[in-house]
């Protein structure tokens, strides 16, 4: 019954991508075929279930916030995270930079380039890049993935804005590692190359709280886990995250790669591809299949109990 709601669903949304734009900011994200589309959902039973363009690769961009956020909240502890990133949704796109100037000022949240980039800071001296590769194919279940080399050489020669937010975050204190070092971090987690079926197997993980499915190993902890969906829920697809709550109801991040990673807690993993972007950089074709599953598979957190 999945299978057959996901098909249509993938099918229905894919007219959606003409009105989108890949991300062009970063010109190697901006060759990618706006039509492609495929999703996947992994449940809990072992039931797995894909329709469309789910085995093509493609960059996880701001869906590897979500994982150094859980790093971190291992590895550096809560206090530590939180003393100088909030964890109120913006209501501002993913790259603004215009309240962080005042004095005192700190990122609103992990899940935007400034909160991630402070976030990163904290991560990096505690853990190589090569490690975090192998823990992000560990909480994917994905081997396969790999650091895209192409897209990494791309964001990294258009890093200015990331570069003056970085820098701004050091001047005032919420940065005091190596910038640069940080900064390289974090294109270099931006750009591993991942599929749809690695973001169902990420969901699939945190709506296990942290366990892996087939082989019972705990990857994270529960209050880790517990911190991650709930600014997932509240930050995770930017600007648009409290339309996206209403509508969809389902923690999820968004990247401008054109993934999206939804957590159904306790049930499912679902792993979007959708390359064209809405105007706040969230895939547009993937935000309709959501929407649709949804309501078709009563997925909204605040569905009737009677439903789920
Ligand atoms: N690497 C991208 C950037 O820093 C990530 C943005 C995104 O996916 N929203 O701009």
């Amino acid at each position: 019954m999945i299978q057959t709601i996901l098909s249509q669903a993938v099918e229905a949304a894919r007219p959606a991508a003409e009105l989108g734009q890949t991300a062009t900011y970063i010109p190697e994200l901006g060759k990618m075929d706006k039509h492609h589309l495929g999703a996947c959902v992994f449940t809990w039973e072992g039931e797995r279930c894909c329709a469309g363009d789910t085995d093509v690769r493609f960059s996880i961009q701001s869906i590897s916030k979500v994982i150094s956020l859980a790093a971190a909240l291992e590895l550096c502890g809560y206090d530590t995270v939180f003393e100088r990133v909030g964890m109120e949704p913006s209501g501002e796109a993913f790259n603004a930079m215009g309240k962080l100037e005042a004095v005192g000022s700190t990122p609103s949240n992990p899940m935007i380039n400034a909160g991630a980039i402070a976030v990163d800071s904290y991560l990096e001296p505690k853990i190589s890049f090569e490690e975090m590769l192998s823990f992000t194919r560990k909480l994917c279940m994905d081997p396969q993935i790999v650091l895209d080399e192409k897209v990494y050489h791309s964001e990294m020669s258009h890093i200015s804005r990331n570069r003056a937010i970085a820098y701004l975050l050091e001047n005032t204190g919420v940065i005091r590692s190596d910038v640069e070092r940080t900064l390289d971090f974090y294109v270099r987690m931006c750009s591993l190359s991942i599929t749809a079926e690695s973001l169902a197997g990420l969901g699939l993980v945190l709506a296990g709280d942290g366990v892996h499915p087939a082989t019972g190993e705990r990857l994270l902890s529960p209050d880790t886990v517990r911190v991650v969906k709930t600014i997932m829920l509240t930050c995770g697809m930017y600007d648009g995250s409290g339309t996206f709550a209403v509508q969809v109801g389902i923690p999820s991040k968004s990247g401008v790669g054109g993934g999206i990673l939804s957590v159904v807690d306790g049930r499912m993993g679902i792993g979007i591809f959708g390359p064209a972007l809405d105007g706040k950089g969230n895939s547009v074709a993937g935000i309709q299949v959501l929407r649709t599953l949804s309501r078709e598979l009563h997925l909204h957190i605040f569905d009737p109990s009677e439903h789920r």
